[in-house]
């Protein structure tokens, strides 16, 4: 006898694809579970406390292009939440005193979700998908919506056609290794503390101080370019660390007390596929979604959840 069906959909990864595609399924009256390797919800879309100071590690901020992306928005900042931090080339970067992960947390109320739970593989039964786990615990749902970055997804799903693992299989992503720093006293960045460097082996840095994020030391943020993060993977972190540290000293101001490392395995697609999420043909269904589908960034990642979600309801 084949198992009940516990889910008419399990969105796999709480990152934003996954908290807005499981949003729109929701409020459309499906009973949705969304599953995360993580500790709590947001994915690349992390912030922590580090030593005094506080830190965003993945996203620095985000922007806004799209209406559906500015209805959240305008919700966020009516709320306080989110907050303009500063103009750039016509557009309007904004980013969360709470630290970003705070935009998935609110995306994350009144949702079903259990985190420190890894799918591991994804079998296709005759009426519903089998969710096997890293626990042991085995899910089965109507509908899939599959967020984790594209590699990952690919691997865990067995049964796909040539053709669309040849064509998904290209995907790539940017590499990015982060430093967050404490210093001392104020760092050196100027307002309204945030810079882009056109030279490796740096690509950002983030005083999250000036960002609003608080914290009694000053957080800084020093993110590695692709390049540079590709050829040092494998260095032992003290190394690795040193250079970024040594590169980034012009604009840190004061003495570092404390660092910490953390290495972004999928940073950003190298170029986003050109359709906003990928439905699989068949049944039951199953769908891709993610920032490497609606573009390498906040907003994209949240409209391809949402297209995933449409496209479910709509087949
Ligand atoms: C260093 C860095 C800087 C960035 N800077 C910016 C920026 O300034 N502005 C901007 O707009 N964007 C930026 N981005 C990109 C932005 O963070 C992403 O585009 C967006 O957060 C992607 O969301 P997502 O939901 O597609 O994926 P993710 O956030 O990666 O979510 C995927 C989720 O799937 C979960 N998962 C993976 N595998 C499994 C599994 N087997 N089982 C269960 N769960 C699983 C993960 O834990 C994760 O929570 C940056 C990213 C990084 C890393």
């Amino acid at each position: 006898m084949s198992p009940s069906i516990s889910e008419d959909c399990i969105v796999i990864g709480a990152g934003v694809a996954g908290l807005a595609a499981a949003a729109a399924l929701a409020s459309a009256g499906r009973r949705v579970l969304l599953l995360d390797k993580g500790r709590r919800p947001g994915g690349r879309l992390a912030s922590r406390p580090f030593e005094q100071a506080a830190f965003d590690y993945g996203a620095q901020f985000f922007t806004v292009r799209s209406p559906a992306f500015r209805q959240l928005v305008e919700t966020l900042t009516a709320a306080g939440i989110a907050v303009p931090w500063f103009e750039h080339e016509g557009q309007t970067r904004y980013c969360l005193p709470a630290g970003m992960n705070a935009l998935p947390r609110r995306l994350a109320e009144n949702r079903r979700i259990a985190c420190e739970v890894t799918a591991t593989a994804l079998r296709r039964e005759q009426r519903h998908w089998r969710i096997e786990t890293a626990g042991g615990a085995i899910y089965t749902a109507a509908a899939v919506v599959l967020t984790p970055p594209v590699p990952q997804a690919l691997a865990l799903v067995d049964d796909l056609d040539i053709a669309t693992h040849q064509e998904l299989s290209a995907i790539a992503y940017h590499r990015c290794l982060a430093i967050l720093a404490v210093v001392a006293g104020d760092s050196a960045i100027p307002p309204p503390g945030f810079l882009r460097l056109a030279h490796e082996p740096l690509q950002t840095l983030a005083d999250n101080r000036q960002k609003g994020l608080g914290g009694a030391a000053t957080g800084v943020t020093i993110l590695a370019a692709p390049d540079f993060s590709l050829a040092h993977w494998e260095m032992p972190q003290e190394e690795t660390a040193r250079l970024l540290l040594a590169a980034a000293a012009p604009w840190l101001g004061s003495p570092v007390t404390h660092w910490r490392y953390h290495r972004w395995r999928y940073s950003q697609p190298v170029e986003a596929f050109p359709a906003p999420c990928y439905g699989l043909p068949g049944d039951p269904p199953l769908v891709l979604a993610g920032d490497a589908f609606g573009g390498p960034r906040v907003e994209g990642a949240y409209l391809s959840g949402l297209a995933a979600a449409n496209w479910l309801l709509t087949r």
